[in-house]
């Protein structure tokens, strides 16, 4: 198994702002791993905040590398759990070679991930769309770019959210979903806000409160009219128990999940264990999200709107209509490149 690297600066078409900072771009490294003749691919997708570098990452791949050249007979499953061994972090880079194994793997044989695991399919899901945190302006602008989205994430956790919300409902009456990336820290103020949330037709909410604080998290989920949804508190399967009566569900995402194999485990978890599942992604390109959606029939929200984020997509995978994430009938995670990106 040969497998090969390219570094790739993903650009957004607006700035992207959440509580803690406002991006343009994000970089991913993209891989392709060669083997009996086919080729597969995956994406390590490395927003700042998270910690992981470009070259921590391809430093990773290196290592990986001669592995994978002298492991090439062991089974995929095999190799993938070795690969978790090499280092107790670099998630997003366990995520692009767990990700392009299972690609190759569907490859060879000829079916989509979602066949090869017996997941089944789902055609198609409501996706919503995230608008990040902006001025005034650049809100209406970005809630008229989604008009096809029929539902919309928005991130708060801004200096006035009553006054951020406010200011959406004066260009949109869709359900909303807000993420707040830890932004609030008064249980009771957090409730009440809720509430006032709840009554302006926002129907979930995403990690309101610092990931430190899951004692609060659990009172608030208790009295909280809808449902509770963990993202930074969660990276991988090990971090679900501690979860238990804290939140309503969790966002999984494959950059923290260290790709398919353990976000499957992830999803078959929280379905034994009542959690609710939202499918989530970073600022990643078709790659991964394609990736990501061969999970959809397990999610009871998806959030996998990435792709129309980005100006230059280096892949084709999934489609979008009408607000809804279509799957395709291809083979693997159901993406390729879309010109000589290796
Ligand atoms: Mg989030």
């Amino acid at each position: 198994m040969i497998l090969s690297y390219k570094t790739f600066v993903l650009e957004y078409k607006r700035p992207f702002g959440v509580s803690s900072n406002t991006r343009t771009s994000t970089t991913s490294v993209f891989i392709k791993i060669e083997h009996q003749g086919k080729t597969g691919y995956g994406e390590a997708c490395l927003p700042v905040y998270l910690g992981e570098t470009v070259e921590g990452t391809i430093g990773f791949f290196e290592k990986i590398k001669p592995f994978l050249v002298h492991h090439a007979s062991s089974s995929f499953a095999e190799i993938i759990k070795a690969i978790d061994e090499f280092s107790l972090e670099n998630n997003a880079a366990k995520a692009a070679i767990d990700i392009a194994l299972n690609d190759l793997e569907g490859k060879i044989e000829r079916k989509p991930f979602y066949d090869l695991t017996g997941i089944g399919k789902s055609d198609s899901r409501l996706t919503s769309y995230t608008i990040g945190i902006d001025a005034e302006e650049m809100i209406g602008q970005k809630i008229k770019e989604a008009a096809d989205f029929s539902i919309l994430k928005i991130k708060a956790g801004t200096k006035d959210d009553k006054a951020l919300i406010n200011l959406i409902r004066k260009y949109t009456d869709k359900p909303l979903y807000v993420d707040v990336n830890q932004g609030w820290k008064n249980k009771e103020e957090v409730l009440e806000m809720i509430h006032w949330l709840h009554e302006k037709n926002v129907i979930l909410i995403e990690q309101p409160m610092p990931v430190t604080m899951l004692d609060e998290m659990a009172w608030v989920t208790a009295r909280s009219p809808i449902p509770t949804i963990a993202d930074e508190s969660v990276k991988r399967l090990k971090d679900l128990g501690a979860l238990k009566g804290c939140f309503t569900g969790v966002n999984i995402k494959l950059m923290k999940s260290t790709g398919l194999t353990e976000a499957l485990e992830m999803v078959k978890y929280a379905k034994q264990n009542n959690l609710q599942i939202l499918l989530g992604c970073m600022a990643e390109s078709s790659c991964a999200t394609s990736a990501m959606a061969q999970l959809m029939k397990f999610a009871d929200y998806v959030d996998l709107d990435a792709p129309n984020l980005l100006k230059n997509d280096p892949f084709k995978g999934v489609n979008y209509k009408n607000g809804k994430v279509y799957l395709n009938d291809l083979p693997g995670i159901g993406a390729e490149p879309i010109d000589a990106l290796f």
